[in-house]
């Protein structure tokens, strides 16, 4: 049996930072036993930076356990939790080949028995290293040209929300994104939100009316979280005013460019839309009025692939699957299971993750702009944090089913009595936050009314 240490790191150096160590421990606990690893020791450095020079005591416990051969392996969150000088890795390789020792790390596999897993691990390394020489003072000009060459030339128009010198918010329109974003993560259309505004007479930059494609332009902008974007991807913080938080910026990105929503607007008429499936195949049930104009949800049969022989009228059976929900939000095991989440730092924690890959991004290509690395090590390493960057960012949009609820959690009562003036989106939102779907099985011959025995829910939470 490998006998593995987890070794596991807080450090207070900078904000964001925060990654609960009881997730990274969790984390590499479930690394260790997809490997078949038994865990036997754990080591925490807490509050010290790696940077500050301080001594990391539970550091030099590791090494002196792997040295005395007590453990076969080290599981870690990132490479970069175990050091962050050049030195340290060095000495630290040499432990590893001399001692036999494997490094499993849960952003991706270290090997440092290999040549490129060496190397690897010294591009983290030194991506890591906050190195303020020439060379990144290089890279931060040429990333504002970069910037620069994105903007209109000749300064162009200032964009909402901003002065002309592009960089101070304007407070009277900052508090128009702010409350534009908050409805819009609420759920609000942006349909609503534009005739609001143009109602309150609130123009565009051009004292245009807003239309719901220029508020969403704007909502999608990384600029007003203070990012620098570059087609399309957020490349870098800015030094300008930021008006929402990067966090917000993400959430807004994940909402409003979700495929989901260009769906027909027929199809929206339907609270259960996509959350019910035949209980003969499985398929999900298609919303489809009869010609008599009642609604109606079937699986269809045809091109879509499925039985025909389910189908339930739709307004009993919404009426009950909302009692059904609302039911749900006041019993304490969802409270319970939302609230472990939310009092979980992970938000924060997912978007440093993003930030400080992006960071290693920006180095790596910086490295193999200065001939220091070839293009395929550039590549290599690239795909690798890319691959930790996108996990971050598809663990933060799911975050985002769970904010859905935070405001209506044991308050199912008060939810119930402003039920029927949400919008249909923010119905199907709060729906879809609790339940995950629904089976809808055989109908009784001969039994016309609706019947609950039919359905069988499966919850989410
Ligand atoms: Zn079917």
């Amino acid at each position: 049996m490998i006998r593995a240490g987890i070794y596991a790191r807080i450090s207070s150096d900078r904000e964001g930072d925060n990654l609960a160590i009881g997730r990274q421990l969790a984390d590499c606990e479930e690394l260790a036993g997809k490997r078949g690893w038994e865990v036997v020791e754990r080591y925490v450095d807490s509050d010290l930076s790696a940077w500050s020079g301080k001594v990391r005591p539970e550091y030099r416990r590791l090494l002196e356990e792997i040295e005395a051969r007590l453990i076969d392996a080290v599981v870690v969150y990132h490479a970069d939790r175990l050091h962050r000088h050049p030195k340290e890795l060095e000495e630290f390789i040499d432990l590893c080949q001399r001692t036999e020792t494997k490094l499993a790390t849960v952003s991706g596999d270290l090997d440092l028995s290999t040549h490129e897993g060496q190397l690897m691990a010294r591009i983290t390394g030194a991506v890591a290293k906050k190195s303020s020489d020439d060379m990144s003072r290089r890279i931060r000009r040429k990333h504002q040209d970069i910037a620069l060459a994105g903007r209109p030339s000749g300064g162009g128009t200032r964009p909402f929300g901003y002065e002309s010198d592009h960089r101070t918010a304007r407070p009277a329109e900052a508090a128009v994104i702010r409350e534009c974003a908050a409805r819009a993560l609420a759920g609000d259309s942006l349909r609503s939100i534009c005739i609001d505004l143009n109602d309150r007479e609130v123009g565009t930059v051009q004292g245009k009316r807003w239309s719901p494609q220029t508020l969403r332009r704007m909502l999608m902008s990384a600029r007003i979280s203070g990012q620098r974007e570059h087609h399309g991807e957020i490349v870098a913080a800015g030094d300008w005013d930021a008006i929402i938080t990067p966090v917000e910026t993400h959430r807004l990105r994940a909402k409003l460019g979700d495929p989901d929503r260009r769906t027909n607007r027929s199809a929206r008429r339907y609270l259960l839309a996509r959350l019910l499936r035949c209980g003969h195949c499985e398929m999900k049930l298609l919303a489809r009025p009869r010609d008599d104009g009642s609604r109606r949800y079937v699986c269809a049969s045809g091109p879509s692939g499925g039985c025909g022989k389910t189908t339930i009228v739709a307004d009993a059976l919404e009426l009950f699957i909302v009692d059904a929900v609302l039911h749900r939000l006041d019993s304490p095991e969802l409270a319970a299971a939302l609230n472990g989440r939310q009092d979980d730092p992970e938000g924060a924690g997912w978007q440093a993750e993003i930030e400080q890959a992006q960071e290693q991004l920006d180095e790596l290509a910086a490295m193999w702009g200065s001939n220091e690395i070839s293009r395929s090590e550039w590549l290599k390493a690239r795909a690798t944090i890319q691959q930790r960057q996108d996990t971050a960012r598809k663990r933060l949009a799911a975050l985002n089913r769970t904010s859905v609820l935070s405001e209506h959690l044991g308050n199912a009562v008060g939810l119930r009595e402003r039920w029927a003036g949400l919008t249909l989106t923010r119905q199907q939102q709060i729906v879809a936050a609790v339940l995950d779907h629904v089976v809808v099985g055989p109908g009784r011959r001969g039994f016309n009314k609706f019947d609950p025995a039919r359905l069988d829910p499966v919850w989410r939470a």
